[in-house]
């Protein structure tokens, strides 16, 4: 809760952004604006500036409190509302998910004990295809869903760290990281930046089942894991939606 006469001023811009959190057109057109709560009700009033054609006071007790951290981390980041408007609608999406939220009390240790490490594609939804819910596993994405050097620095902690005892690797049917031709994303690169990314090792996709076999391999003989920690690797169709088991093996027995 805010301390009693705290003011934080926000400027014209950031003010504009906040309307839609605030769910009322409430803050008049000025050049600044500041935040007070008197105890638990907090308002907002323009301030005394002389290009203030207009004045308007709101009880914000109208607007769900969850939203005064949100007011405040834009206020405390001193945002560019150019850049603000490109997240709206990510923003305006937390500001609803947050008005219900109701997980604050999850655990950090994964209840399924659980890491799963898959692509970044956007059709893939983790939790959803094996079952789960926020607070049950481990989700890692990246490319193609590849045993990289990072993606084993996520897997120690998360074994290591948080309880994780079992790991399911799933590659996908179509998947971008087989589809893109390495020498065309290279000058992709190069002509929008001027720099050709060629110390990039983008873990590139020849054949699916040789790469989801390789990267089981990879956990099999990390000598960072635990002997006899256990594995399976998975094939995701984003078609039809299974999620077929393509093999099953334990740290150190592959
Ligand atoms: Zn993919």
């Amino acid at each position: 809760m805010l301390s009693a006469n705290k003011f934080i001023s926000i400027d014209h811009a950031v003010v504009s952004e906040m309307r839609p959190l605030m769910r009322t057109a409430c803050v008049t057109c000025s050049p600044c604006a500041r935040l007070r709560a008197p105890d638990d009700n907090v308002t907002f009033s323009t301030c005394n500036d002389d290009a203030i054609t207009s004045r308007k006071i709101v009880d914000v007790a109208q607007i769900s409190p969850l939203h005064v951290p949100i007011l405040l981390r834009i206020d405390r980041g001193r945002l560019d509302s150019r850049f603000v408007e490109t997240f709206r609608d990510i923003v305006d999406g937390n500001s609803a998910y947050a008005t219900e939220f109701a997980r604050g009390n999850l655990a950090a240790i994964p209840a399924r004990h659980l890491a799963v490490v898959t692509c970044m594609d956007c059709r893939i939804d983790p939790l959803a295809i094996f079952g789960c819910d926020a607070g049950d596993v481990h989700v890692m994405r990246n490319a193609g869903a590849r045993i990289t050097p990072d993606m084993i620095r996520s897997l120690i902690k998360s074994v290591n760290q948080l309880e994780v005892n079992r790991i399911a690797v799933m590659h996908h049917t179509d998947c971008g990281a087989a589809k893109v031709n390495l020498t065309q994303l290279r000058a992709k690169v190069e002509a929008a930046t001027g720099n050709d990314p060629d110390d990039v090792e983008f873990h590139l996709i020849a054949d699916p089942i040789d790469a989801l076999d390789a990267d089981l391999r990879a956990l099999a003989q990390c000598p960072f894991l635990p002997q006899g920690l256990e594995f399976a690797g998975f094939i995701y169709d984003v078609h039809s939606g299974i999620a077929k088991l393509h093999d099953t093996g334990r740290v150190g027995q592959f």
